[in-house]
This record gives structure tokens, C-alpha cells and sequence, in this order.
């Protein structure tokens, strides 16, 4: 499909690696301190049917708050934003539970297991907690478990504001290298106005490139019962799209939105496409964010495993320069100095200069704990020079 064509519609259908948002309106159920049981186990049995694709799926979603209220006596017109943070937080401790065991029952329905992931922004920043949180949601996805993350607002330090998931939520597409973010919430998409207000107001399908006028049209979050409105959505949407990774904003509010989605091309909802989409972009992007702190040099048959998009193996690494942590970006050389991609180290510069050369069977044995099989995961890896 040429770039031109390209749709909401035709991304989700492409995509191997999603990272669904799901606001608090759409799980919370009739009663407070109740969820939607039937909306979430239309979601999961969509969720399901996309794994058995071989599609990995995480959930981001919020809820926590919206269902801890009766709990800590915040009646229903209270709105989200006039909560004192300690209510906040307890509500959400208190809501957390029903939010999780609702999806964990739902996805029990169509054999899946769901995982419980509690994330903080400034965890995601530090480059050691991020490689691990990356780890832990790469294994889960491995085992075909659904991670469902949400922020530990117990425990964040900011103040809890509705919308942060938006950004949570490309965070985590950021981490794990997701092709796409589906936000769904009581929108279908950006318009030339509030088209609760304006009857006037266009809808757009797709924003190739974000610009201040969209901003403009973005407006600020609208009172209520979760949503952290367009503002956040379209900020969300500038660090994705920018991380070469698609946004789409679309209406959750029916059961089976996501078969919806995949199945019927005229839905509407507005995609933000990713401005970077190649894997030179891609490239690009780890350049410009990280250093290389070191070089691995590899043989030709390593180097053929990485163009058919296979990781690398310690057994194709040849000599090691530099001085690198576990998680820095190193760069990739063949024996006669070509570079030929960048990636993320799983290893330290010491114990990567013990297991080169060998198989990974052997790493354990050699190093005295099983870490990972490779030294640069394909998911953490860009070709190009
Ligand atoms: N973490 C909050 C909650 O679970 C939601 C934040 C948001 O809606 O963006 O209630």
C-alpha cells in the first residue's frame, strides 16, 4: 500500500506490535466501584483473536481513580479533576483492584492471562528501570500474556492528572518499539472545532504532520469523568508520531471496537502518522537519543543473521571496544570497520567480553546467572549506517 493511501484502517491492519489506551469511561460500569464487564470481555475476546494472529498486544489503561470513588466516599459529581491527590491516590489503590481483576476475568474467558504492570513517568525515564520494565513486558509478550499497565499513583510523586496514560501510553510504545498506539476513549478524533459545540466542525481521518493549527484545534481536556480531552491526545500524538511510531484516536465507547476497527474501513477515527516509519528514520532517532558508549565487532555470519532480522548472538561477536552498561547503545561493526547498525547492549562491557564467541547455552555457565540468549535483541536494533 503506497503512503498516500495509507488509513487508520490499513495501520492497525499492520501492525505486530500494539499498545492499546483505554480511558476510565469506557471500563467503569453502571454503579461506582464497578466495571463494564461486557465491554472488557468484548475487548479481550478481540485482544485474543488479534494475538491468535500472532499480534502482541498491551493494554494501558486507566480506571483507577473512577473506580475507587465509592470507596473513599467521592460521589459521582465529583469531577476528576477537583479530587484532592491523597483521595486520589487511595481511590486509586482501592479502584486498581477492580480495574485488574476485571480484565484478568475477562481475559480468563478466552484462555489469555493478563499481567498487572504498574509503571511511574519517571521510572520510564531512567535507562536502567526502562530496560528492565522492557524486559519484564518482552517476556510477558513472549509467553502471549496481555501486560496491563497503569500508573502507580500511589506512589507518583506529580500530581494525578487525567491524560498522563496518553503519555504513558507512548512512553510505553517508545520502550517496547510498537508499530502503533490506539487511544480509545469517548472521541473519534480531532476536529476543526468541538464538534460538541461548533455543528460546523471537520473531522480528520489522518494528520500526516502536526502543526500549531492542530494544537490550536485541540483545545484543553473537557470536564468529566476521565478524559484528559484532545490536548493531551495531540501532545501524545507529537511524541509518537516524532518516535516514528503511528497514533490513532478512535470512539471506544460500543463492545467489539477493535474488531470494528480492523474489519470495517470507513470508521472513523484520525490516525497520526508516524514521521518516521523507515528503519533509516529509525536509526536516526537512536542516534540522536543516545550515544554509543562502545562497538561490537562482528563476523559475516552475524552479520548476515542481523540483515535477515535475526538478534545478535554473543557466538557472531568478535572483539569489543569501549565501555558500556547494560542497556547503552553500542555501535556494530564488520571485521573491516564498516558500520552497519546500532543497538542496545543486554550485556555490561565486562560481562559481555567473557561470553563473545560462545553459545549462548554457555552464557550461564560462564557468567554464573542466566541473563538473555543475545547480546543485542532484534527489537533493540537498527541497520544502516
Ligand atoms: N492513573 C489514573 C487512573 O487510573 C488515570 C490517568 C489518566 O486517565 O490518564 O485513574
Amino acid at each position: 500500500m503506497s503512503k498516500e493511501e495509507v488509513t487508520a484502517y490499513s495501520a492497525l491492519n499492520d501492525t505486530r506490535l500494539l499498545v492499546i489506551k483505554v480511558g476510565s469511561v469506557l471500563i467503569r460500569g453502571e454503579e461506582l466501584d464497578t466495571v463494564n464487564k461486557p465491554w472488557m470481555e468484548s475487548l479481550a475476546h478481540d485482544v485474543a483473536g488479534l494475538m491468535e494472529k500472532g499480534v502482541k498486544v498491551v493494554i494501558v489503561s486507566s480506571g483507577g481513580v473512577a473506580l475507587g470513588r465509592k470507596a473513599l466516599g467521592i460521589s459521582a459529581e465529583i469531577s476528576p479533576g477537583s479530587i484532592r491527590l491523597d483521595q486520589k491516590q487511595a481511590a486509586s489503590a482501592v479502584g486498581q483492584y477492580h480495574m485488574f481483576n476485571g480484565y484478568y476475568n475477562a481475559f480468563q474467558k478466552f484462555g489469555v492471562t493478563a499481567a498487572q504492570v504498574l509503571l511511574t513517568m519517571s521510572e520510564t525515564e531512567n535507562r536502567r528501570m526502562n530496560l528492565n520494565a522492557r524486559e519484564t513486558l518482552y517476556t510477558l509478550l513472549d509467553k502471549g500474556i496481555v501486560p496491563v499497565i497503569n500508573e502507580n499513583d500511589t506512589v507518583s510523586t506529580g500530581e494525578i492528572r487525567f491524560g498522563d496514560n496518553d503519555r504513558l501510553s507512548v512512553r510505553v510504545a517508545q520502550m517496547i518499539n510498537a508499530d502503533t498506539v490506539l487511544l480509545l476513549s469517548t472521541t473519534d478524533g480531532l476536529y476543526t472545532a468541538n464538534p460538541d459545540i461548533d455543528p460546523e466542525a471537520r473531522h480528520f481521518s489522518i494528520v500526516r504532520e502536526i502543526e500549531s493549527k492542530h494544537v490550536k484545534m485541540a483545545g484543553d481536556a473537557i470536564p468529566g469523568l476521565s478524559t484528559g480531552g484532545m490536548k493531551s491526545k495531540i501532545e501524545a500524538a507529537q511524541s509518537s508520531t516524532k518516535a516514528g511510531i503511528n497514533l490513532i484516536i478512535s470512539k471506544g465507547t460500543e463492545n467489539h471496537v477493535i474488531k470494528s476497527l480492523l474489519t470495517d474501513p470507513k470508521r472513523k477515527s484520525t490516525l497520526f502518522l508516524a514521521q518516521k516509519s523507515d528503519v533509516s528514520a529509525r536509526i536516526k532517532w537512536l542516534q540522536s537519543h543516545l550515544r554509543p558508549r562502545g562497538i561490537l565487532i562482528i563476523d559475516e555470519g552475524a552479520h548476515d543473521a542481523l540483515k535477515k532480522g535475526k538478534s545478535l548472538l554473543p557466538v557472531g561477536v568478535k572483539k569489543i571496544e569501549g565501555h558500556f552498561q547494560r542497556g547503552d547503545a553500542v555501535e556494530i561493526r564488520t571485521q573491516t570497520g564498516k558500520k552497519v547498525g546500532m543497538g542496545l547492549s543486554a550485556y555490561d562491557v565486562a560481562d559481555a567480553k567473557q561470553i563473545i564467541g560462545k553459545n549462548s547455552a554457555e552464557i550461564s555457565g560462564i557468567l554464573g546467572y542466566s541473563g538473555r540468549d543475545v547480546l543485542v535483541h532484534r527489537n533493540d536494533l537498527v541497520l544502516g549506517d
